[in-house]
């Protein structure tokens, strides 16, 4: 029986994976050996019972009286704490999907991939923060990452069968999110109700946002040139409201394959369980003809600059990812907290940065990626203070 370890479980990437195990026999189909969530311990109790998980584990220390209270005579073992989280990833599982929100989900996709197995990756995070660890990580362990983002799903599939020295180009798509046709006046008033209003996808709150400042859609670029390894000059970014196309990859010869589907993640994330194989996955079938068309446009850099700083995080390399996405994960708080105009999200990542201007290109030990993460959320937190 395989088994499986859920990081994140109770996030809207978790929940689709439960949904997902469940369908294809739940406890008896699977052995079920971490799972872990945050604050939502009632649910973590609840799927950790119904999958009858070796351990549940909360990042947070003060629920774990909660924690262990929800499981009371279940088995199931309970910890608490970023450390235990941590130590979850060291049980060896078969399959394992990492579907924490943020740089948190990194030193548990690294743990994870000791064991040789399998990695599925929602976290685009790590790759952001520490690609070249990750995947090195993989290579010396022998362990497989399949991407889960649905962008990085297609162009994996797409390029099944493929020589990557015949790709030209690898095309991206964003929905553009709910404020594509908005004016830069009307962007600096959002709320966060109108940011978390994404037109076409259901997901966490975090990338929802992120999603409408384009800092997800930059995030994706650099985690395409981290995974699939190729010159960020071949990296392009479409827009496509419909988020019916996930990705096209241009090869030598002028043919592009392009990957379509429903705007649903148990696809990728369906894909990713049944690799190498296909299983049926019940997202909902496109009908094209009701569809109609499918429109492309390109993105307007100078109304989201996200993308133009990944660019510039992709030529410097080294530890600048892990302060560009550090930083956008403070000004991404403040935001939600209140108090801090949406664009001023990319001032604050763009000032951080160029602070930061001169942090190792090639350092990529785990120490050095988590202290260039603590310096530029300590830089990007004074910089939201000085207003
Ligand atoms: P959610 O916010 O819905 O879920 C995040 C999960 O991580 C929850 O289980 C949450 O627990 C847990 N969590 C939150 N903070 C911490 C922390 N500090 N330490 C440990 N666990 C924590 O996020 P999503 O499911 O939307 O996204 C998860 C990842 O997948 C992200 O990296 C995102 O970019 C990526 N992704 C998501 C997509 C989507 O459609 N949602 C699409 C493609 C990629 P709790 O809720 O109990 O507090």
């Amino acid at each position: 029986m395989r088994s499986i370890s859920i990081f994140g479980a109770t996030g809207s990437i978790g929940e689709s994976t439960f949904d997902l195990i469940r369908r294809n026999g739940g406890a008896d189909g699977f052995r079920t050996v971490a799972l872990t969530g945050g604050r939502n311990i009632q649910r973590l109790a609840e799927m950790a019972r119904e999958l009858r998980a070796e351990i549940a584990v909360t990042a947070y220390d003060d629920r774990l009286p909660a924690l262990r209270d929800a499981l009371a005579g279940s088995g199931v073992e309970v910890a608490a704490g970023n450390a235990a989280i941590a130590d979850a990833a060291d049980r060896p599982a078969d399959w394992v999907m990492s579907a924490i929100v943020g740089a948190a989900g990194l030193v548990p996709g690294l743990r994870a991939l000791r064991h040789g197995g399998t990695l599925a990756l929602a976290n685009k995070e790590s790759l952001v923060t520490a690609g070249p660890l990750l995947m090195e990580t993989a290579r010396s362990y022998g362990a497989t990452i399949l991407p889960v983002d649905s962008e990085h799903s297609a162009v994996f599939q797409a390029l099944t069968g493929e020589d990557i020295a015949c790709v030209e180009r690898i095309i991206i798509t964003a929905s553009g999110g709910p404020f594509r046709d908005w004016s830069v006046e009307r962007i600096a008033t959002a709320t966060l109700a109108e940011a978390v209003a994404h037109p076409s996808w259901s997901m966490g709150q975090r990338i929802s946002i992120d999603s409408a400042s384009m800092f997800n859609k930059a995030l994706e670029l650099i985690e395409t040139r981290e995974f699939f390894g190729v010159d960020p000059a071949k990296i392009e970014v479409v827009v496509h409201p419909q988020s019916i196309v996930h990705a096209l990859v241009g090869f030598c010869d002028g043919g592009i394959m392009a990957h379509l589907g429903p705007a649903d993640m148990r696809h990728a994330i369906g894909y990713a369980l049944h690799w190498p194989d296909r299983g049926a996955v019940p997202v909902e079938r496109l009908d094209l003809a009701r569809i109609g068309s499918l429109s492309f446009q390109a993105p307007d850099d100078a109304k989201f600059p996200a993308l133009r700083l990944a660019r510039e995080v992709m030529a410097a390399r080294g530890l600048h990812g892990a302060a560009f996405n550090a930083a956008k994960e403070i000004a991404l708080d403040h935001f939600i907290a209140g108090g801090l105009a949406f664009p001023r999200m990319a001032a604050i990542v763009e000032e951080t940065l160029s602070r930061m201007n001169g942090i190792g290109r090639d350092a990529q030990s785990l120490d050095d990626v988590l202290l260039a993460d603590a310096a530029a959320r300590k830089l990007a937190t004074a910089i939201v203070n000085e207003g």
